[in-house]
């Protein structure tokens, strides 16, 4: 079957599934391969809960009027959502980077949706299955369409691009996440930029903050829609201050975000400069940016009797979790505490990015270092403000919740779980 004519049965379908647990009727079922299942054994349930056809690649499965033979699966969702994308004859602008592409895609799509017919990636869909999906979430309504997409290894960016095929970019900033499948910095920065050679090679544009220089650097040969903090032009986006939340200030606004961490900056920037290169009215940019909250543990106040906690537990690595205490160590509370878990997908990285977290730590005036997880527990350094725990059982176990600070701050990768700590405590405000 061309993809043309898959094309058509999308379109009578009532969208894509890859999952017969969350299966609608009249949607079309993809059979992909995961590392521990495989979709081609779900097809015939998938038949018998209604879906329109289901798209197979495993040749044993003898044809049926409802099975649709590919010779890969992925593949064929991947050429589906290109081809979809370019049927629907939207706008993409893609985002990727280090850290904050979640965040900044949710600010740019709260301030574009104020005025155009927009679609963004739904959470954290932002891989080789998930850009497709997100594509194909899309429809012929959509004028602008947000993708995210996240890397771990070089050439990901590159495939997402001939998929998404952007008409804009966005660089979040590079830095130290997911080092051990791209091996160094310099393999982040080259694994990124693929976005803006895709960008070069078409003729499109990238939107730029100058004030990264790695980054202007890398988009030398690019076109460019460019903002910054300093310099004079129409783009001028000014950081005021955190306090803890960040202010900023755009064409003699001043507005003030619900977003913690000076990092937040740079997020909200972008999603002003991008909103502004689209026309929107300064005023609308401010109550847009201002109407936004954050959610799921990123950078999230929670508010209790005595104390506050910055829950920023949603993930981390070092340049993250760097950026997270230089901001709270400025913030103006009495007394401090940081809870901090283990940061993954270092390779051999770990061991001294961990040991630098907590020097970078004691040189602050953080009055309690909670450091908990099995490297952590390796540094070596050792300091009377500083508690190590292997693992999250034994901090519950061992530590006493009344030693909580006026303020607080948590961080740790995605499986530390650490906003399990907000749940030991029970005096909300
Ligand atoms: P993922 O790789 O999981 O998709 P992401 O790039 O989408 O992550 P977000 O989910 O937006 O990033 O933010 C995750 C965390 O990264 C935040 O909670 C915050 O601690 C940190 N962060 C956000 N923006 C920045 C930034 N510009 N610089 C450094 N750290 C940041
Ligand atoms: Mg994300």
């Amino acid at each position: 079957m061309t993809i043309a004519a898959l094309h058509t049965i999308f379109l009578k379908s009532s969208g894509i599934c890859t999952d017969t647990r969350t299966l609608k009727s009249n949607q079309l079922f993809f059979a992909l391969k995961g590392d521990n299942f495989d979709g081609n054994q779900y097809a015939e349930h998938a038949i018998n809960q209604e879906a329109l056809y289901a798209v197979i690649d495993d040749q044993n499965i003898p044809s049926n009027n409802k099975f649709i033979h590919v010779d890969n699966v992925l593949e064929t969702l991947q050429k589906l959502a290109t081809y979809h994308r370019e049927y629907l004859e939207i706008k993409i602008i893609a985002l990727t980077g280090s850290n904050g592409k979640t965040t900044t895609k949710e600010l740019i799509n709260t301030v574009l949706k104020t005025t155009y017919a927009t679609s963004a990636t739904k959470g954290n869909l932002n891989n080789h299955i998930g850009v497709p999906l997100t594509l194909l979430s899309m429809n012929k309504e959509t004028e602008i369409g947000i993708v995210e997409m996240g890397a771990n290894h070089v050439k990901e960016i590159e495939l997402l691009c001939s998929i998404a095929k952007p008409d804009f970019g966005y660089i979040t900033n590079i830095g130290k996440a997911h080092l051990e499948g791209f091996g160094s910095l310099e393999g982040i920065l080259q694994g990124k930029t693929e976005l803006y050679r895709y960008l070069q090679k078409t003729d499109n544009l990238v939107f730029l903050n100058t004030e990264d220089n790695k980054l202007a650097d890398a988009a030398a040969n690019n076109k460019t829609f460019t903002f910054s903090q300093n310099d004079s032009t129409d783009t001028t986006v000014s950081f005021i201050k955190a306090t803890p939340m960040v202010s900023l200030c755009f064409r003699a606004l001043t507005i003030h975000s619900n977003l913690i961490g000076t990092y937040n900056f740079t997020n909200i920037a972008a999603a002003i400069a991008i909103a502004d290169y689209f026309n929107i009215p300064a005023e609308t940019i401010k109550t847009a940016i201002e109407s936004y909250t954050p959610k799921n543990n990123r950078s999230e106040i929670v508010r209790f009797k005595n104390h506050k906690i910055i829950l920023d537990a949603y993930n981390a690595n070092p340049t993250s979790t760097s950026a997270a205490i230089n901001n709270f160590a400025t913030l103006p509370y009495t007394s401090k505490s940081v809870f901090l878990g283990d940061m993954f997908e270092l390779g051999e990285y770990s061991l001294i990015e961990h040991e630098k977290i907590v020097e970078q730590l004691l040189s602050t005036d953080i009055d309690q270092i909670i450091l908990i997880g099995q490297n952590f527990y390796k540094t070596t350094t050792n300091h009377p403000k500083i508690t190590k725990f292997p693992s999250f059982d034994t901090f519950k176990e061992q530590w006493n919740i009344s030693l909580l600070s006026n303020g607080n701050l948590i961080k740790g990768s995605r499986g530390m779980k650490l906003e399990r700590i907000v749940s030991l405590l029970n005096d909300p405000e």
